[in-house]
């Protein structure tokens, strides 16, 4: 995995991380944990394009509702 060193935003130091990351697609939401580039001097969290593209399909599968892949959590609910 290729993550770029420098912040695209500060141009602080990116130091690889886990992070968590929520997705959300139709109505349905999926927490996945992911490494990641984060910036110390901003807190810029910079993707590198492989896990960019595997948001875009948990996302699109969110949205169709193929969730059987993924496993059950908790319950999610929108605060009025
Ligand atoms: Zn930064």
């Amino acid at each position: 995995m290729k993550l770029i060193s420098r912040c695209p935003i500060c141009g602080g130091q990116l130091m690889k991380e886990d992070v968590e990351k929520l997705l959300r697609g139709g109505s349905n939401v999926a927490s996945i944990e992911v490494r990641a580039g984060v910036c110390h001097k901003c807190g810029e969290i910079v993707y590198d394009a492989v896990t960019v593209r595997k948001f875009q399909e948990i996302r699109e599968k969110l949205e169709q509702n193929e969730v059987a892949d993924f496993s059950l959590l908790g319950k999610a609910y929108v605060v009025n």
